[in-house]
């Protein structure tokens, strides 16, 4: 791989094809568009042949790294493997050729699956009502928090603080803050739980909700969750769940049951839609009864003559997205629900935890364990053992790189030293966790005996260690002559 830009590969004339000379006469541009709407000069498009478009878009991939390529433990984002007849849904003409301007009796299939797979979300979930518009889970949060204020305000006062673990995904105090409302952490006890005393300290009349991540951050399920409920009643505050991750719960824990008043789901995690890069994704949000009438417009229903859009919720906060959600996420959603049905969906769950808890197993004796509850989907674990050889969570992630895997998440949760949170999910057989249990044994060992080896990993990568920082900051996203 040269590394060359598809620009840098350009050359005067070259086309990727050629047709014989038109036989018609061809309207001039200027005829059909006015003239001061016609560029005055060609567009800098890469004039390149077809083999080397393919050449430089296969070399790309090849320098990607992917699910379909390989295991990716990236904790709290459920990189499980998406499977193909998603895709094959997705792509069928009758979904991927409507638009969103069509007239309702046109698209009847795709209100129906619509209609359908928020009912099948109100059933996994227990809540009483769906909305699929948000288009991510950070902005299921701020819809989220749209509805509490709402009702709030319906009570007669939007109140002001929201609380939050101090394990909390980085969104949800950016989604609170979004909202209008005041953030404020709640501490988390020696067991990685809520802690009920400073929760208790922290409850009053300006407190509109808790937002709680259930299993949390660091992968354990939020044992004391019902008293939590109660003390939120107590002050007449709701309870929010981040449930961006479900993969612990399917079919075994519904949050409705908890008594939780609004939840947003990750369709781009737990229903195995692809996801990462800023694509597209779906973040539905759940409702208890008491916030359904503030629910996004349009809510989709159904007469005996068919399913319809219903923009007549005078309470409703209104849109969230341009029209419905990203439809085709939610069709590949769908078909992973179809496929599995109840008990399958039961067994991605058992499957997730069960492999959370082989790889704990197996690498306690070389790793710190965070906290020491037993995990559910995803582990925690802490490189302070290896810091004291000088080897740092993100030394042991680079060096993962070079043993073939996609690094785990690092330095998150905050509340964790070196946290390395690994999340495996279902779809990994045992042979791909032992042959990750390995390499994470080599590189404990290795930080043993050579740590200032595994601070030069990456070596085998197209790139070694990035300024990270830098990349994120001055992005040089555009092309141009002078950068030649
Ligand atoms: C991924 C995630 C989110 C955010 O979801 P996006 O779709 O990336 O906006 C929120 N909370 C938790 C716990 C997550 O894992």
């Amino acid at each position: 791989m040269s590394g060359k830009l598809i620009f840098e590969r350009s050359s005067p004339g070259r086309r990727g094809f050629t047709l014989p000379p038109l036989g018609v006469t061809r309207k001039k541009l200027p005829d059909l568009i006015p003239g001061s709407f016609l560029r005055k000069h060609e567009p800098e498009l890469p004039e390149v042949a077809e083999n080397e478009v393919i050449r430089h878009f296969v070399a790309l991939s090849r320098l990607n790294y992917h699910v379909d390529k390989g295991f990716y433990p990236l904790g709290s984002c459920t990189m499980k493997y998406n499977p193909k007849v998603n895709e094959m849904v997705a792509r069928l003409d009758g979904f991927a050729g409507i638009h969103p301007f069509q007239d309702e009796e046109d698209v009847q299939g795709a209100l129906e699956l619509m209609y359908y797979l928020s009912e099948y979300l109100c059933k996994i979930s227990g809540m009483k009502a769906v909305s699929l518009q948000p288009a991510a889970g950070a902005q299921g949060e701020l819809a989220g928090l749209m509805l509490i204020r709402a009702y709030h305000e319906e009570q007669g006062n939007p109140r002001k603080k929201v609380l939050l673990p101090d394990s909390a995904h980085g969104t949800n105090p950016a989604s609170v803050a979004i909202s209008g409302y005041k953030v404020v952490p709640v501490r988390s006890n020696d067991k990685g739980l809520i802690d009920l005393a400073d929760l208790k300290n922290l409850l009053d009349d300006d407190v509109a909700a808790l937002m709680v991540t259930n299993p949390n951050t660091l992968g354990i399920f939020e044992s004391e969750i019902k008293q939590v409920k109660k003390m939120l009643d107590d002050v007449g505050a709701l309870l929010y769940m981040d449930g961006a991750n479900l993969n612990a719960l399917l079919g075994i824990v519904r949050p409705g049951d908890i008594g939780f008043d609004v939840l947003h789901i990750n369709l781009h995690k737990t229903f195995s839609t692809p996801h990462g890069g800023g694509g597209p994704g779906g973040g539905p949000i759940a409702v208890s009864d008491r916030l359904e009438d503030y629910l996004p417009v349009p809510r989709i229903d159904k007469t005996d003559s068919g399913f319809y859009f219903d923009y007549n919720r005078p309470k409703s906060i209104g849109k969230v997205t341009t029209f419905f959600g990203n439809f085709a996420v939610l069709v590949r959603a769908f078909t992973y629900i179809r496929m599995h049905g109840d008990e399958g969906l039961r067994k991605i769950s058992r499957n997730a935890v069960l492999n959370a808890n082989y790889l704990l197993k197996k690498l306690e004796p070389y790793y710190e364990l965070a906290y020491p509850s037993t995990p559910m989907h995803e582990i925690v674990l802490s490189a302070d053992k290896q810091k004291k050889q000088g080897v740092k969570a993100i030394d042991i992630a680079k060096r993962l790189l070079d043993l073939g895997f996609h690094a785990p998440t690092i330095y998150f949760p905050l509340i964790v030293h070196e946290a390395i949170m690994i999340e495996p999910t279902d779809t990994e057989s045992k042979e791909t966790l032992d042959e990750f249990v390995q390499a994470m044994i080599q590189i404990a060992q290795e930080a043993e005996k050579d740590p200032e080896g595994v601070k030069q990993a990456p070596v085998s990568t197209p790139v070694g260690r990035l300024d990270e920082a830098g990349a994120a900051r001055n992005l040089k996203v555009r092309w141009s002559h002078s950068n030649e």
